[in-house]
């Protein structure tokens, strides 16, 4: 599609297990993780045969119908699931890859965007090499083969001190696993491990799914190398670390809530997030409404904190599917229809709070607005457990052109028009740092972009390809 953008909002994860079940655990992970991305999923593994790879469209339960890849047996294994935006949804660009190298065949999956992927990319190919995919993984494979060291790990090293961005890379060879995370933490990756047992992976909701202990968050620059017997290494400062800068919206929206970041589960900043939002910006309502299921967290803070009863007034359909990523204005608003249904019961009569967690392209809470008021609400108050967001993410979370962010260029009073709310208040940037509880990366709310992003426009535009 002309003028796509290709962002990605991926989960990755890497398995090793002594009895040889890292390719099915890799698939048990991958399911934990579909919440990061429903276009693609893939497994690569390694046996006494050597890698083997198996990749589709679609959900992790689509390509692995069975719940496991053929290649049954293995003791170590990587695994993707992808969730992307760019026009035509491809296999080429599912993820894992594998590339033969003079260090061996080795597969690589990440999550993540790297803002100068495509000056390297040019110099690359000005250097002869040829792509296959439009993905940033790809141009990291390139540095990787293009490196003059002895060794997988140092090439690797070579290689990303070369990248600027934020991802979670898995690098699967014969003799291990590798794990990295940018050096300003802006995507999240954990590991854990049990005897004869060990991954790291985007979530822990991946780690609890494998039966394994969440042993600590991947620090800013740092490598886990995993080896065939599952065990552990951590490697601090293989990358030079930067200022901290979580993703702040992998609390707001994307992560599961029962996954723990940096320390805190998600579901309890969701609830801190209500809590501030009641705070900075109380309504005189009869009834709480969250938006199912991410806002529901908030609304129950939100609730709580005014005193004021929380009301089930929203059903969601949950076998449609997502509205976010639909090309059209129109059927996104269509889906909506099919997905979220105001009961009338709840809210006849009422002054309603309506309550989500984020307002990006306004689609969700104008549709909302109206349906309530159409059930028989009195009066809708929208309250967003976020600032407005209004600049796009250069560091792979999937959001959506500028022009098209509601947020961007109007004030509150605007948008509350546009939206056709009785009033609108959003959590302030300081709001959403308390209930953190650090403040990391806020750049699409508040403009202030951790790493430069010189480039990275121009990089989309020319990722959309012949
Ligand atoms: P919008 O309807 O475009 O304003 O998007 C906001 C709604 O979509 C909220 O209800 C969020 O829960 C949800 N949302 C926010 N970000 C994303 C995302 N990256 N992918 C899918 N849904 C999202
Ligand atoms: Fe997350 Fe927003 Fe920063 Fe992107 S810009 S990494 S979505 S906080």
């Amino acid at each position: 599609m002309e003028g796509a953008e290709l962002h990605e909002a991926c989960g990755v994860a890497a398995v090793a297990d002594l009895e040889e079940g890292a390719p099915q655990l890799a698939v048990q992970a991958l399911i934990s993780l579909q919440h990061r991305g429903q276009e693609s999923a893939g497994v690569a593994s390694v046996d006494g045969e050597g890698l083997q790879l198996e990749r589709g469209m679609g959900l992790v339960s689509e390509v692995f119908p069975s719940g496991r890849p053929d290649s049954r047996a293995g003791t170590m294994a990587v695994g993707h699931v992808r969730y992307s935006t760019s026009g035509s949804p491809s296999l080429e660009n599912a993820q894992p890859f594998t590339f033969r190298s003079r260090f061996g065949t080795f597969a690589l999956a990440h999550n993540g965007n790297l803002v100068n992927a495509l000056d390297l990319r040019r110099r690359l190919e000005g250097e002869g090499a040829i792509f296959q995919t439009t993905t940033d993984t790809e141009v990291v494979a390139h540095l990787i083969a293009h490196s003059r060291r002895d060794t997988l790990v140092e090439a690797l090293q070579e290689a990303l001190m070369q990248v600027r961005g934020g991802y979670a890379m898995v690098l699967l060879s014969r003799t291990g696993l590798l794990a990295v995370r940018d050096p300003l933490e802006l995507r999240p990756l954990v590991f854990g491990q049990r005897e004869g047992r060990a991954a790291a992976v985007s979530e822990s909701c991946a780690l609890t799914a494998l039966d394994l202990p969440l042993l600590g968050d991947v620090a800013g620059g740092e490598l886990v190398s995993i080896d065939p017997a599952a065990r552990i290494k951590r490697h601090p400062g293989f990358l030079p670390a930067g200022p901290r800068s979580m993703c702040s919206f992998e609390y707001i929206y994307f992560a599961r809530p029962d996954s723990v970041i940096s320390g805190r589960t998600v579901q309890m900043v969701r609830r801190r997030l209500g809590e501030e939002l009641a705070r900075e910006a109380p309504v005189d309502a009869d009834i709480v409404v969250g938006v199912p299921d991410s806002s529901l967290p908030a609304a129950e803070g939100f609730a709580r904190t005014l005193n004021l009863p929380l009301e089930q007034g929203l059903a969601k359909n949950r076998y449609v599917g997502r509205t976010f990523i639909q090309p059209s204005q129109g059927e996104r608003e269509l889906t909506l229809r099919l997905k979220l249904v105001p009961i009338a019961e709840v809210v006849v009569g009422k002054r309603v709070a309506l309550v989500d967690d984020s307002l990006v392209r306004g689609t969700t809470a104008s549709h909302l607005v109206r349906l309530l008021r159409q059930a028989g609400a009195s009066e809708v108050h929208l309250r967003i457990a976020s600032p407005p967001y209004r600049h796009p993410c250069h560091y792979g979370i999937d959001t959506s052109n500028r022009e098209e962010l509601v947020a961007a260029g109007r004030d509150e009073a605007t948008i509350a028009r546009w939206v056709g709310a009785d009033s609108l208040a959003f959590l302030s940037a300081d709001g959403v740092g308390r209930a953190i509880g650090e403040s990391g990366c806020m750049a699409c709310f508040t403009g202030r972009y951790p790493l430069s992003v010189v480039g990275a426009g121009a990089k989309r535009s020319a990722e959309v390809g012949p």
